[in-house]
């Protein structure tokens, strides 16, 4: 079912003059309420009447997390402390968390967008949600909770964690729709299969997975292991927490925003220039009919493209791809952006080839050369590849430059460049152990 017929299926110029009015409505409210807008416009030589129609967003500045932080814990919310009846926050990886507050009205919207998530990921009335996201100030557990209730769906405030009561719920309740982590979703997986739980035994029947960026992949696991629909849900506490945009059930091609409250660019994570349709670059969102924390062309430093294409669920939703990765983790190359997740998800296409892999980025006469080396897998080792890295035989030879031209070819196609590509026999490549795993290289001089 669609949630909102009438939002979710309006045309393009309606929607864009809804967006326009919003944006209208929005920049006069924060250039009266929010002394840090004021200085921004005024830097910016701009006032509200310069902003006519949403064709006028790319005069507004832009807004960071680092402007967040600046005004901690409250310095940008446009509506006195009373009017506040509920705070979030997001916990900082280093330092003070950002804090984010809504009215009443907010929300009541955030209800609104998170039963249309519920609604794309194939719930319905009547329906019972077994809600796995954390309860507190992650935004996660309680938005998504009130957004059921609101869709008149019984919630199982479960939170997350204690697998064994997990499934003990997912068993004796039944419920229809599940939300968790899709790492989660797979130790879930995992755990029922151990424990001899035939999935086809339980009632749910979708699980909503957000909060951590996924692949094509592990969804296709999840669905075999589960026998589910899994369906990807994307939020952050700036913009309103989950809610901002949601897979349909029917295509699974892209996350649709809800684009009358939150109004998406992509741009240049350089330049800061809007990027056309179809091109990976910084996600940025406007709230349109935030009331406590509004927020103008929010840089959110994900990586993903955007499209307007009709989809077969009778939505106009605008889409977002997956999130390809983080602005922090972006190389330059030839001119290029290239992310290391770009790299990986082109690895994963070949066959042979495991996703371990190094980037090394290194400078020949002033020019730019990547190197990819990637590991082949265990199975084609053992077939080939031992021989190969060992003694050298003429066919398996062939066989390893043929993969190796595969890769070449792949990549090239996936990122529009020409890279090396290096093969290397399983367990060479850089591996997590613990912290934040290294997988470029870059011994290019600074210019
Ligand atoms: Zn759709």
């Amino acid at each position: 079912m669609i949630w909102n017929e009438k939002m979710e299926t309006l045309s393009r110029a309606e929607m864009q003059e809804l967006q326009s009015e919003r944006l209208r409505k929005l920049v006069a409210y924060v250039h009266e309420r929010v002394p840090f807008y004021q200085r921004q416009f005024a830097e910016a030589g701009i006032t509200p009447a310069d902003i006519q129609d949403i064709r006028d967003l790319t005069k507004l500045p832009f807004t960071r997390k680092s402007d967040l932080r600046d005004h901690y814990p409250f310095g940008l919310f446009a509506v006195p402390r009373e009017e506040v009846i509920r705070v979030h926050a997001s916990s900082g990886t280093t330092g003070k968390p950002t804090v984010v507050g809504y009215t009443r009205d907010d929300l009541q919207v955030w209800a609104e967008v998170c039963a249309r998530c519920l609604a794309l990921s194939g719930a319905k009335p009547g329906d019972w949600f077994q809600n796995a996201y954390g309860y507190g100030l992650f935004t996660g557990g309680l938005g998504m909770h009130y957004g059921a209730e609101y869709m008149g769906v019984g919630v199982i405030p479960v939170s997350g964690g204690n697998t064994a009561r997990q499934i003990m719920i997912l068993q004796d309740f039944q419920p229809d729709i599940m939300a968790c982590t899709p790492s989660y979703a797979l130790t879930l997986a995992d755990r029922l299969l151990e424990a001899g739980i035939d999935p086809s035994s339980l009632r749910v029947r979708s699980f909503i997975l957000g909060a951590e960026p996924w692949t094509e992949e592990m969804r296709q696991e999840l669905e075999a292991k589960l026998q589910v629909d899994a369906v990807n849900i994307y939020g952050l506490s700036e913009i309103i927490g989950p809610g901002v945009s949601n897979e349909c059930v029917e295509a699974k091609d892209g996350a649709h925003i809800m684009e009358d409250h939150f109004l998406p660019e992509v741009v240049d994570p350089e330049t800061g220039e809007p990027l056309p349709e179809g091109q990976v670059g910084e996600l940025v969102f406007t709230t349109l009919t935030k009331q406590a924390l509004p927020l103008i062309r929010y840089r959110t430093g994900d990586l993903a493209s955007l499209t307007y294409e009709p989809c077969s669920c009778g939505r106009t939703l605008a889409r977002m791809s997956r999130v390809v990765g983080r602005v922090d983790d972006m190389i330059i190359v030839r001119g290029v952006n290239v992310f290391p997740s770009q790299v990986e998800a082109a690895l994963l296409t070949v066959e042979h080839v495991a996703p371990h892999y190094a980037i090394v980025l290194t400078r020949e006469d002033h020019l730019d050369r990547m190197e990819v080396q990637a590991e082949v897998t265990p199975e084609f080792f053992n077939r080939v590849g031992a021989e190969v890295f060992g003694r050298h035989p003429f066919e398996a030879v062939g066989e390893i430059q043929q993969l190796q031209e595969r890769v070449r070819y792949t990549l090239r196609e996936a990122l529009g460049l020409n890279v090396a590509v290096t093969l290397l026999p399983p367990g060479q490549a850089p591996r997590s152990e613990g912290g934040k795993l290294r997988r470029v290289i870059d011994k290019r001089v600074l210019k």
